[in-house]
């Protein structure tokens, strides 16, 4: 049965036919000398899901599903329930694909966030494929620029060791040209407190300080961490309780005028929908690879601007995804900050593909530059590093 929101491929746009959908899970296992201790537990290897979207006439476009810590079953979803929605559908009509996985997915069997996950990387790669087909950089099809985009130091790093080791780490990253750096909080109240203090105490003021607690903090902790953390001149205190800990968030932001952020593990505009009505969170932080791709960050960002709401994208796992939000935060809204993922050895920035960004004396990135999202994926990279299948934190 043609379905109300397939479009057609027209007789002239035949070549656009979306012919296949690919999706692998990838695993690389971290060494100990590059692991990490977060609030999450310590890094063993890392997972990705990379999608590939390839049209009739020969178009290929790369896009990144997040492995939601169950990366085989994330590719197999896009792999075997959305691949048969989106084949034949023309590649260019990105919205019609989203919607035809809505309706047949999030709005009939409910708003999951495997499927949110999966659905993020067909969109990302049929922008990819839009980008390429006219040949330009993907910012500039979605309206924006290059333009500086102020970046900073994060991803799996900035961890949980000893205070003087820590502050180490940060101020390497200032000298790197980093003029903002996150921090890994939700251990004990007086360790985290030490932490940011040793790291302010060695960056001086005039760096940003951001803290991320991963989730871990309880109401009480919260209670004698917001203050604290407002003394130390911290940015923002992301993700203090799990996502749909509303009422939390709501009680929380009475303990301070500390800033709260959220967002990467909220999905699709409807999740965002009610963050953004309660009030409790200043910044918010949607991941492509998860929230539902290009398409629904660009919806979240527009609501977000409405109500002149600063957006500062999550992003991980790989290359792909990171260069996918330069080119969105270099076509929204706001001043967002870049998150350079900062981790030491992550193949999947620096091998999969090119590594996309460069931090610069400025403390800024730029977008990339080549037709698309910009990168070259190696697919030898892909079959060299098969699923490895288990927890990847413990
Ligand atoms: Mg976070």
């Amino acid at each position: 049965m043609a379905h109300a929101n397939q479009v057609p491929v027209e007789a002239g746009a035949k070549d656009f036919a979306i012919a296949d959908i690919q999706a692998w899970a990838i695993s690389f296992p971290v060494p100990e000398h590059n692991s990490v201790r977060l609030g999450v537990g310590r890094a063993r290897k890392r997972d990705a899901v990379v999608v590939k979207v390839t049209t009739a006439g020969g178009l290929v476009g790369w896009g990144e599903s997040h492995h939601g810590r169950a990366h085989t079953s994330i590719a197999h979803l896009v792999g075997h329930a959305l691949r048969p929605l989106a084949l034949g559908m023309d590649a260019t009509d990105v919205h019609g694909v989203w919607r035809r996985i809505y309706d047949a997915q999030l709005a009939a069997m409910g708003t999951g966030a495997a499927c949110a996950m999966a659905m993020s990387g067909i969109d990302m790669a049929l922008w990819d494929i839009r980008a390429k087909a006219v040949g330009w950089p993907l910012y500039r099809l979605l309206g924006g620029a290059s333009r500086p985009l102020r970046a900073y130091a994060g991803g799996v790093a900035l961890g949980w060791q000893e205070p003087a080791a820590l502050a180490e780490e940060a101020a390497a990253h200032v000298r790197a040209g980093y003029r903002a750096v996150k921090l890994r909080l939700g251990d004990s109240v007086e360790r985290d407190t030490a932490r940011v203090a040793a790291v302010r105490e060695a960056l001086g003021p005039g760096v940003v300080i951001l803290a991320d607690a991963n989730t871990a903090y309880t109401l009480d902790d919260a209670r004698r961490m917001v203050p604290v953390l407002g003394e130390l001149g911290v940015g923002w205190l992301e993700e203090p309780f799990p996502a749909h800990d509303y009422r939390n968030y709501e009680l929380a932001r009475g303990y301070g005028s500390l800033p709260f952020a959220a967002g990467e593990n909220h999905y699709t505009r409807f999740e965002f929908n009610r963050l953004i009505d309660d009030r409790a969170v200043d910044v918010l932080q949607p991941d492509l690879s998860k929230t539902g791709g290009v398409s629904e960050t660009l919806r979240i960002a527009a609501h977000a601007s409405a109500y002149k709401l600063a957006v500062h994208p999550h992003t991980s796992m790989t290359g792909i995804n990171m260069a996918a939000t330069l080119h969105v935060l270099a076509a929204i809204d706001g001043d967002g900050y870049f998150e350079a993922d900062v981790s030491r050895g992550n193949l999947f920035r620096d091998e999969l593909v090119a590594t996309p960004f460069a931090i610069g004396a400025d403390g800024c990135v730029r977008p990339p530059e080549k037709p698309g999202i910009g990168v070259e994926v190696d697919e030898a990279f892909i079959r060299d590093h098969p699923a490895i299948e288990g927890p990847a934190y413990a």
